[in-house]
């Protein structure tokens, strides 16, 4: 089968890798659409890649067989894939499914080859049917804002004043989200006029360039004096971080989405003290989350669509990858495996 594989020494590669076996537990899927996530491009930034590997986890497909032990699936279903999890270990009984000690089992970046590749193994547990009405592009990128969703709740406020910091994907989904969850006003930070004209379009009532305006001067002024009840942080820029201590409100929450792996210098960390505003970080999401989304996607209050900023056969990956993904001028890169649908 055709795959985007990465190589130690050359990166990304297409090549004719061996097709998956089916397994007596396991689902054989066709893959359809693949969405390249931010977390693809860390890690294989990250060096710590080992050769051979699979990504890809934003994935849409169709059922293609099973293995003898499984039962209840139709050959063609359409389906979205996310992990599975043990439901035994402190994590899984304690509700946070998706920090799971022991059998985090997903496509790309866990245990099992990813959908940058014409088939995949999954697990039964891990696939989520797409509703009718929503297509194989759209419902690749539930995910994306399922992940959103997930800081969204852990932020754990439900309405009020609320700052995203950065318009990325992730960025540009939290703003569509809190959008329709009835927060205002929403503000969207980011440096690039296309991603601000995005988050417009997505719900936001001001896009602010974080260079070219003062933001802490502006927002103030947004939030009639108090500083945000929720901020977002979706852009993994460090210096946001004490940034966001300055402009949160008191009894605020601030929740990091961004994964960052630098060191962050707090030069006010009485900030804390002073206002004493929540300061949580967010991890993947949970089926629920996705379920949710696909829905919103068939209710038309989500379309992910308008983020695909690149249309691409997985062929063209490797090039796509040096030119527009690694310099940052793709915001969602989506790949056209299968017969979409
Ligand atoms: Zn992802
Ligand atoms: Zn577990």
């Amino acid at each position: 089968m055709k795959a985007a594989v990465y190589r130690r020494s050359q990166g990304l590669v297409f090549e004719e890798a061996t097709a998956p076996q089916l397994e007596d537990d396991m689902l054989l899927v066709r893959v359809v659409n693949t969405g390249f996530c931010g977390s693809d491009h860390s890690l294989i930034e990250s060096g710590f890649l080992a050769d051979g590997t699979i990504l890809g986890h934003e994935a849409s497909g169709a059922i293609a067989g099973w293995g003898k032990a499984v039962t209840g699936f139709k050959e063609g279903a359409r389906i979205i894939i996310r992990p599975t999890f043990c439901g035994n270990c402190r994590d899984c009984r304690n509700g946070r499914p998706y920090l799971c000690q022991t059998r985090r089992r997903t496509i790309g970046i866990g245990d099992l080859p990813g959908a940058f590749a014409e088939y995949i193994l999954i697990y039964p547990q891990m696939a989520i049917p797409i509703p009718e009405g929503v297509d194989s592009r759209n419902a690749a990128l539930a995910e994306t804002f399922a992940a959103a969703l997930h800081g969204i709740h852990t932020a754990q406020n439900s309405g009020g004043s609320v700052l995203v910091m950065g318009g990325g994907a992730i960025g540009l989904a939290a703003v569509r989200l809190l959008k329709i969850l009835g927060f205002a006003p929403i503000v969207l930070s980011e440096p690039m006029p296309e991603k601000r004209e995005l988050g417009k379009r997505f719900g936001a009532d001001h896009a602010l360039d974080p260079r070219g305006e003062d933001l802490r001067k502006e927002t103030r002024e947004m939030t009639c004096g108090t500083g945000f009840e929720t901020i977002l942080e979706c852009s993994g820029v460090t210096e946001n971080v004490p940034l966001a201590f300055e402009l949160i409100a008191g009894g605020g929450s601030l929740c990091m989405i961004s994964i960052v792996f630098a060191s962050i210098t707090l030069n006010q960390p009485m900030l804390m003290n002073f206002k004493e505003f929540r300061f949580t970080g967010s991890y993947s999401n949970t089926h629920e989350e996705n379920i949710q989304c696909l829905a919103w996607m068939a209710e038309g209050k989500i379309d992910a669509r308008p983020l695909i900023s690149d249309l691409i056969p997985l062929e063209a990956l490797p090039l796509v990858y040096r030119e527009r993904i690694n310099p940052g001028r793709a915001i969602k890169v989506m790949l056209q495996i299968g017969e979409e649908f």
